[in-house]
């Protein structure tokens, strides 16, 4: 088993560096400031990486700045938000453990409202927003209402994760294609699955299964693949919270006893995870950054 922490970097109040964006920031176009008098609004779905707040891409950052409103949702860190001006109004849509999830309908009523109220709105997702961010229901409200919006991409977790824990998604020896599955489906559902996961060449991603590890595995091992396959969690990757486990599908519910995973995590699986090289995660803390424009 190999557990690795990610060293403590400290973002808090340090965002010289994002000030340092200001000279790379274009111009806005006069469509996307918000005029108190435009009779409707605009929204932005916003991927906003996994963690790392310097994953967010520069569009992302710029578009925040002008944003009147932001809606956010449980990936997003507390760094994310400090990227954000204070001004701006930020309102929390996502699910925390323990408390009372907001329903995809009344997130879809506020971006909708907001926007017919002239908001030029921001919504904010963890990772990439087409990829398990249910952005097709968002985009069909707002399209209905006829309120204007774009996309901007994220980094997905897996390549965040993949990238931090340095594990390949792909590998000229071991996979060919990458295979990006949600665990959060119906029992039934992901059972009828097992049988093409498990003979799948690709390399498999996980989202949403820290609570499904256990079946993951066994499911995959009962469908045929080899119990020596590997597995790796990647739990709060590209965070400074970061930990990544190895095991194989017969063994990770033993590795990950005793270990307290806090999620979001992603699980993967395939024989790149043999591949695997230590990456310098120190060489990615955030310190000064000089501005050599200023
Ligand atoms: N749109 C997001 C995925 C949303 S689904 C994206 O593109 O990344 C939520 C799942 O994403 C989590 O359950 C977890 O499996 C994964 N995830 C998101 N952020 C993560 C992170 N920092 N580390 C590990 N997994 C993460």
């Amino acid at each position: 088993m190999t557990i690795l922490n990610w060293p403590q970097f400290k973002i808090g109040s340090d965002l010289t560096f994002f000030d340092g964006f200001k000279n790379l920031i274009f111009k806005s176009s006069d469509k996307s400031i918000n005029k108190s008098n435009t009779p409707s609004g605009q929204v932005y779905l916003i991927g906003a990486g996994p963690g790392d707040p310097e994953l967010l891409t520069i569009k992302a950052y710029r578009l925040l700045q002008q944003a009147d409103i932001v809606f956010y949702d449980s990936l997003i860190t507390e760094e994310m938000l400090q990227l954000i001006p204070s001004k701006t109004e930020k309102v929390f849509v996502g699910k925390r453990c323990g408390k009372h999830s907001m329903k995809q309908q009344s997130i879809c009523d506020l971006l909708v409202n907001a926007g017919l109220a002239g908001k030029n709105i921001v919504r904010l997702k963890g990772g990439d927003p087409s990829i398990f961010g249910r952005l097709a229901e968002e985009a069909d409200a707002l399209k209905f209402h006829n309120i204007k919006f774009a996309i901007v991409p994220g980094i997905t977790a897996a390549s965040g994760c993949a990238a931090y824990s340095g594990i390949p998604l792909t590998h000229r020896e071991y996979s060919q294609s990458v295979r990006f599955v949600t665990a959060h489906l119906k029992q039934d559902e992901l059972q009828a699955d097992w049988q093409n996961l498990a003979s799948s060449k690709d390399t498999l991603v996980f989202y949403m299964g820290l609570n499904r590890v256990s079946q993951i595995s066994k499911g995959l091992i009962k469908f045929g693949m080899q119990d020596s396959m590997p597995i790796a969690i990647v739990d709060k990757g590209a965070t400074d919270q970061q930990q990544v486990i190895i095991s194989t599908l017969k063994d990770i519910t033993k590795t990950m006893k005793g270990v307290k995973l806090l999620g979001p995590a992603l699980i993967v699986v395939g024989e790149v995870i043999n591949a695997r090289q230590i990456v310098d995660l120190e060489m990615l803390k955030i310190s000064e950054v000089v501005n050599e424009s200023s």
